[in-house]
């Protein structure tokens, strides 16, 4: 079966990623402008590979790494979408307007990433608990007409072990953050922690559980 889009040939994920002439257009036309034509006699896992070991092949380094990743993901997946719709009996993106719509879309991605990552650095960052250790995070989200309380916790891998999460009536904010260091010390007692790091911004409670003439209820 030849290739929808060109007509030309046979239709391999190798054609349609690499060397199909709208896939060679879109690359030449990006800010990352790639001859294809060097990559024409790799199989798609070379290819998968150099986009993402993209420091050693093509010396794209730190930030701008992780740009011509997601550029690459993007551009993979609007040349997929032409060719379905090619397949599909709609009108293919013209091959001057498809590198513009991967630019355009690209752009998008950007932004949203770059706005999650700035939130990212202002914030501190999460630290793993010691080796055997489990830290638990806790927090409550309060809604119009309730409050979420969800803990997650982290072995020192930094994977997550366990979450819970529950939703209580509103109330005042010792009580909603005493509700969830309960719910935060059930669920470490449940899962049979032996050793557990607690970590969230209910002061009020965090001071009554380390003062040692608190007694907890
Ligand atoms: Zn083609």
């Amino acid at each position: 079966m030849s290739c929808p889009v060109c007509g030309e040939e046979v239709e391999t994920v190798e054609h349609v990623f690499i060397c199909c002439p709208i896939t060679i257009q879109a690359w030449a036309n990006s800010a990352w402008p790639l001859n294809m034509v060097v990559f024409k006699d790799m199989s798609i896992d070379q290819w998968i590979n150099i986009i993402i070991n993209q420091s050693e092949l093509l010396k794209i380094q730190g930030k701008e790494a992780k740009e011509f990743t997601l550029f690459a993901a993007i551009l993979c997946d609007q040349i997929w979408k032409n060719k379905n719709q090619t397949v599909w009996g709609n009108q293919p993106a013209k091959s001057i307007k498809l590198p513009v719509r991967i630019n355009k879309v690209f752009t998008q991605h950007k932004q949203a990433w770059q706005s999650i990552l700035e939130e990212k650095e202002n914030s501190p960052s999460w630290k793993p608990p010691p080796l055997r250790w489990i830290k638990c995070n806790f927090d409550t989200a309060v809604k119009p007409d309730k409050v979420v309380l969800t803990v997650v916790c982290r072995d020192s891998n930094g994977s997550i072990v366990a979450t819970q999460s529950q939703e209580k009536c509103l109330g005042k904010s010792l009580w909603v953050d005493s509700k969830v260091a309960l719910l935060v010390v059930s669920s470490a007692h449940k899962e049979g922690f032996a050793k557990a790091v607690l970590e969230g911004d209910a002061q009020s409670v965090i001071k009554a559980i380390m003062n040692p003439f608190t007694t907890p209820h």
